[in-house]
C-alpha cells in the first residue's frame, strides 16, 4: 500500500498569537513550529496500515525551508520518505493544488490529512485535494481497517458512529480518535538524517484568496476569586453580574 500523508507546519499550541502588516499576517517572530496534530494521527496511522499490510508512507508539506524541521520529524516518526514543495502556502486551494499536483501520477492507494490545520482551522485540503485528483473523500475518521481493496471506516455522527468502506484509492482526514501519537526515537532521529526529502518547486497557480486582517478575541475579564464558604456570593454574582442563571 503506497500512502501519501500531508504534513501541515504550524505554531504550538501554547503560542503567544500575534500579527504585523497591520494585523493581516501572523507574527512568526520567536514562534516554535510543530507537525500539525492532526496529521501526526494521520501518519502514525499511514505507520500502522503498513507495519500490517506492507508498503511505504511519504510525508508531504506545501512550505519554505523553514518547515524542514517538522518534515524531518516526520521522517523521524517513520515516514519512508518526504517532498517538499517550495512555496508559501497561499491558500487552501493553492495547497491542494500543489499536492494534488505531484501526487496525481504517483499511483498512491491512499492520501491522509488531518480534520484540519489547527492555526487557519479551514479544514479544507482535504476535500479540495480529492475533488482535484477526482478521488472519494472521507472526512474525519476516527478509525480505518483494510480489507484487500477496501478501507472499512468510522466516523463520529451526532450521538453516534457511522461505519462506511471505500475502495481504494482515496483522501480522507484524520479525527482525533484515529490513534495515539507516535514520538520519535533516537533510532528514528537518526535514520531521519539520510532519508530522501526531496524538494520540489510549486506550480504557478493563481491564489484565489488572500487574509484582508485578523483580529484577536476581546481579552479575558479579571478571574474574581470566591470563598468556599461563601455561595451566596457566587449565586449573587452568578445572577446579577454574569447574567447567566
Ligand atoms: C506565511 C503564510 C501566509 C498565509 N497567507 C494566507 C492567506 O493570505 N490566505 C489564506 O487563506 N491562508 C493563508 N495562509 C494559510 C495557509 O494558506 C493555510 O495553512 C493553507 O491554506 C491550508 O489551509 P488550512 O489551514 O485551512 O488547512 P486545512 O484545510 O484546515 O488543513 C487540513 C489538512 O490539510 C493538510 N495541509 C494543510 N496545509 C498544508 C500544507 N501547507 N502542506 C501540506 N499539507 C497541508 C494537513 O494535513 C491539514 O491537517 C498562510 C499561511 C502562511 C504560512
Amino acid at each position: 500500500m503506497k500512502i501519501l500523508v500531508c504534513i501541515s507546519n504550524v505554531p504550538d499550541t501554547t503560542t503567544k498569537v500575534s500579527f504585523t502588516e497591520n494585523n493581516s499576517k501572523f507574527n512568526t517572530q520567536g514562534v516554535q513550529f510543530i507537525i500539525n496534530p492532526y496529521d501526526e494521527l494521520a501518519l502514525t496511522k499511514a505507520l500502522e496500515i503498513t507495519e500490517k499490510v506492507g508498503g511505504t508512507v511519504t510525508a508531504i508539506n506545501v512550505g519554505l525551508a523553514e518547515t524542514e524541521p517538522s518534515i524531518r520529524k516526520a521522517l523521524a516518526i517513520g515516514a519512508n520518505d518526504a517532498v517538499r514543495i517550495n512555496a508559501e502556502p497561499a491558500d487552501a486551494y493553492f495547497v491542494a493544488e500543489q499536492i494534488a499536483n505531484y501526487a496525481g501520477s504517483l499511483g498512491f492507494d491512499l492520501i491522509l490529512t488531518g480534520r484540519e490545520s489547527i492555526d487557519y482551522n479551514g479544514g479544507m485540503v482535504s476535500g479540495i485535494l480529492a475533488s482535484l485528483l477526482n478521488l472519494p473523500s472521507v472526512n474525519v475518521i476516527t478509525s480505518i481497517e483494510v480489507d484487500g481493496n477496501t478501507a472499512i471506516m468510522e466516523r463520529d455522527i451526532d450521538g453516534g458512529k457511522e461505519k462506511l468502506s471505500c475502495n481504494f484509492p482515496f483522501v480522507a482526514s484524520a479525527q482525533k480518535e484515529l490513534t495515539e501519537p507516535r514520538i520519535p526515537n533516537m533510532r528514528g532521529i537518526m535514520a531521519a538524517r539520510t532519508k530522501p526529502l526531496q524538494v520540489i518547486e510549486a506550480q504557478s497557480s493563481a491564489i484565489g484568496s488572500s487574509t484582508q486582517s485578523f483580529e484577536l478575541p476581546a481579552p479575558k475579564g479579571a478571574c474574581k476569586m470566591i470563598d468556599a464558604s461563601n455561595a451566596g456570593d457566587l449565586i449573587r454574582i452568578l445572577n446579577e453580574e454574569a447574567k447567566v442563571i
